[in-house]
């Protein structure tokens, strides 16, 4: 169980009532614990589920909603109707629900025991009726919620039961997400931009702007030995690949971006922030000939890189939508095998069916998608203030299925948008020394590429292996955002039907409330 995953756990509340005697109840007590125990040794949902008992009346419900409410481990409740449960003794509760739900829809036994089975056995296992029941007055009330059905010892139920935790979790970490902006968004660019009071009111994440002076305070004080360290550390876990700038140069810009990564980690640690963005025009002083400069001599995309990697969710040039969605998707992810990173839509390449878009940045790829072990090369980068040979990590990504997802602002509301794409092998690039990834948008480039655009999509995003389409529903369910999904079912008419259906929903959504 990954670390992130253990300070969350999610609390099973089944539904019952006293209709059927006390001997029902302590029957329906004793399934529960046995079910709960059995999907926590499972090894399929990797957040620990709490068997908080079974609520029987409408006071019950609520107290335990909002115990749930108060505490702050509590990522998420799982209900179940083992019995009859009417429903009108949910409404009370779940008015005041704060935390994801999601209503599992199974059985203790997974047979009926045919010659044994009498009316007893059918009012116990009841949850048929109560299921049904509860769930009418879910979608009366405009519940969000997962609803996931099947017999709960099978892995495939399992699975979608920890898609719905591992996301639980990580919109509970979003709660406690403090983003710094080392300097503000780019100028003129629309997309980075955007409403930061209403994200922090829908999805919790708190973006702070910090300066990047006070950034250069913790750079001056890196000491030599906490750099030697760091370098030392670059030279086991990456090749070190020595080209034009030669052994001087090189190692000079590799020393300041170990400096760099270093004052970056403590201004994030001392602030508690878990994600952050930069900007490739504000590095500190502007003058380097001045005689008491202090300033980034290169942009910091070495740093960016390894932070990524650690779950320190970036942005590129101020972007702090998609530096908060990267930390999400990297709390989502863990212990899956592929990585996640950020990316950005660079050059395409036309190849009738097989178009597809060259995904890198200037720098900052995570090195968590690379194919194999990572050069530390350097070179000149000529963009943005600083006009010098740069520090990076160079690599190619995996192949295979993706996800790429964003969240744009459209003024009234927010829009998670996901797209299938399809990681393709790219052919040599000896002269483009970054990180990259290859992919087809799906169902091609043509469709895929339009829909995205006409969603109002990005140019930067946050990508993933190992993760699909169910999981980025589940969090849009829980931040009650928009979601619109591109994948290989998607044409044009019909995506825009959606969107136009969106446009009228997110109008009357608040009255239907
Ligand atoms: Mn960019």
């Amino acid at each position: 169980m990954a670390k992130v995953f253990e300070q969350y756990e999610l609390w099973w509340v089944t539904g019952a009532q006293l209709l059927y005697g006390g001997d029902a109840v302590v029957k329906v007590d004793s399934h529960s614990k046995e079910m709960v125990e059995g999907l926590n040794a499972g090894g399929n949902i990797p957040v620990k589920i709490v068997y908080k008992g079974t609520a029987n009346s409408s006071k019950e419900v609520e107290q335990v909603m909002l115990a749930a409410n108060n505490d702050p481990k509590c990522a998420g409740i799982i209900t179940w109707m083992h019995t009859f449960s009417p429903a009108k003794m949910w409404i009370k509760g779940l008015q005041q629900l704060q935390k994801p739900l999601l209503h599992f829809h199974t059985q203790y036994n997974a047979e009926i025991p045919w010659g044994e089975i009498d009316m007893d056995f059918m009012n116990l296992n009841q949850s048929a009726h109560g299921d049904i029941e509860f769930g009418h007055v879910c979608t009366r009330m405009r519940i969000a919620r997962k609803v996931v059905c099947g017999y709960w010892k099978e892995a495939k139920v399992q699975k979608q039961i920890a898609v719905w935790a591992r996301v639980a979790a990580g919109v509970a970490d979003a709660h406690d997400v403090r983003c710094l902006m080392f300097g503000m968004n780019m100028n003129n660019v629309s997309v980075t931009d955007g409403d930061r009071v209403e994200f922090e009111q829908r999805m919790g994440y708190h973006v702070d702007y910090y300066p990047v002076s006070s950034l250069m305070e913790y750079y001056k004080k890196v000491s030599d030995a906490d750099t030697d360290a760091l370098i030392e550390e670059y030279k086991k876990l990456y090749t070190i690949k020595i080209d034009e700038t030669g052994e001087k140069v090189y190692w000079e810009k590799v020393r300041n971006a170990a400096r760099a990564e270093i004052a970056l980690r403590r201004v994030l640690k001392d602030k508690g922030a878990t994600a952050f963005t930069t900007n490739f025009d504000d590095l500190g002083d502007v003058d380097v000939d001045a005689p008491d400069f202090c300033g980034f001599d290169q942009i910091p995309g070495l740093a960016c890189q390894r932070l990524m990697e650690e779950g320190i969710g970036f942005g590129a040039e101020g972007y702090w939508k998609t530096a908060c969605l990267c930390r999400t998707l990297w709390v989502i992810s863990q212990g899956l095998p592929k990585g996640c990173s950020f990316l950005e839509d660079y050059t395409l390449n036309f190849a009738g069916d097989r178009s597809s878009c060259l995904q890198s940045h200037m720098l900052e790829v995570c090195p968590m998608i690379a194919v194999d072990k990572p050069k530390l090369e350097v070179h000149f980068l000529g963009i943005g203030i600083r006009k010098q040979p740069t520090a990076r990590l160079v690599f190619t990504s995996k192949t295979g299925p993706g996800i790429k997802a964003t969240v744009v602002d459209l003024g009234n509301r927010f829009r998670l948008i996901s797209q299938e794409v399809e990681c393709i092998e790219p052919r040599p690039m000896p002269k483009l020394p970054v990180a990259s990834a290859l992919w087809i948008p799906q169902p091609t480039f043509e469709i895929g590429a339009a829909a995205w655009i006409l969603a109002g999509g990005t140019h930067h995003s946050a990508f993933s292996y190992d993760i699909d389409e169910e999981y980025w529903e589940d969090f849009a369910e829980m931040t009650g955002i928009e979601y619109v999904r591109i994948n290989r079912q998607t044409d044009i008419a019909g995506f825009k039907q959606t969107l136009r259906n969106n446009e009228v929903y997110y109008m009357l959504n608040k009255a239907l409330k």
